[in-house]
């Protein structure tokens, strides 16, 4: 039963409702001192390369991305409230600008000063490598998760594609009982996440396998990465 994904499925929240959670300061999500995992996998993420662009989907007002920028990479987010992205700059007394993203009709643009920093306050489905580019690296926490369970396949589709060439996705998501809690954040078993992110299947149905007594055979590719 725990595994049973039924009762999320169909759940939406909408853009308003999180606007509202961050004006109501209902936002638990926010870990004060980072995440755990982020500097516990961080080698992973990098793999020891400098001046790299992370991306931050769903951003809030993430410490990680401060952390990051003052390593000298070049950070982008996008998060669809403003209230957090300026409580994200002037939390860490960074001055910033705002602008207008011409391509994406009612978004802004909020960058540091410094430069190293843009974070988009705007909807994700917005936005497309054209207008941001293509990342090295991705923090996904509170992100995929986050994301209405109907949208996770755009999600994921559009987060591959603003992935560059050997770069490196760290996802966060969690794991309890979806029947006790609405969310989000939304369990999204391990199952999904390798059809999400479309591990490559093969079929390779043949003969010999309907001999040996079975109805589906399919070959299936995994990449694994050793980052140690
Ligand atoms: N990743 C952050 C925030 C997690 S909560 C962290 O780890 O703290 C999810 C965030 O996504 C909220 O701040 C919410 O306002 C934002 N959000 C929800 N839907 C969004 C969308 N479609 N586009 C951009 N941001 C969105």
């Amino acid at each position: 039963a725990g595994s049973d994904v039924e009762p999320q499925k169909d759940r939406v929240v909408t853009e308003e409702e999180w606007l509202r959670k961050w004006e109501m300061g209902n936002t638990g999500f926010h870990k004060e001192q980072g995440h755990p995992l982020f500097q516990k996998y961080l080698d992973a993420l990098l793999n020891g390369r400098n001046g790299l662009r992370i991306f931050f989907p769903l951003c809030g007002k993430a410490l990680e991305m401060k952390w990051l920028a003052d390593m000298g990479h070049s950070v982008v987010g996008v998060e669809v409230s403003e209230q957090a992205l300026k409580e994200f700059f002037t939390e860490h007394s960074l001055p910033y600008c705002e602008e207008l993203v011409p391509e994406i009709p009612g978004a802004k643009m909020f960058q540091s000063t410094s430069g190293n920093i843009s974070l988009y306050c705007c909807s994700i489905y917005h936005l497309s490598s054209s207008i941001v580019g293509k990342f090295d690296g991705v923090w996904d926490r509170g992100a995929l998760v986050a994301v209405n369970p109907s949208d996770r396949q755009r999600y994921v589709s559009l987060m591959i594609t603003l992935m560059e060439k050997n770069s490196s996705y760290l996802l966060v998501t969690v794991s309890y009982d979806p029947s006790k809690h609405k969310g989000p954040p939304f369990y999204v078993p391990e199952s999904e996440i390798k059809s999400l992110f479309g591990l490559e299947k093969l079929d390779d149905f043949s003969d010999r396998h309907r001999q040996w007594g079975l109805d589906y055979f399919l070959e299936v590719l995994y990449i694994l990465k050793f980052v140690a």
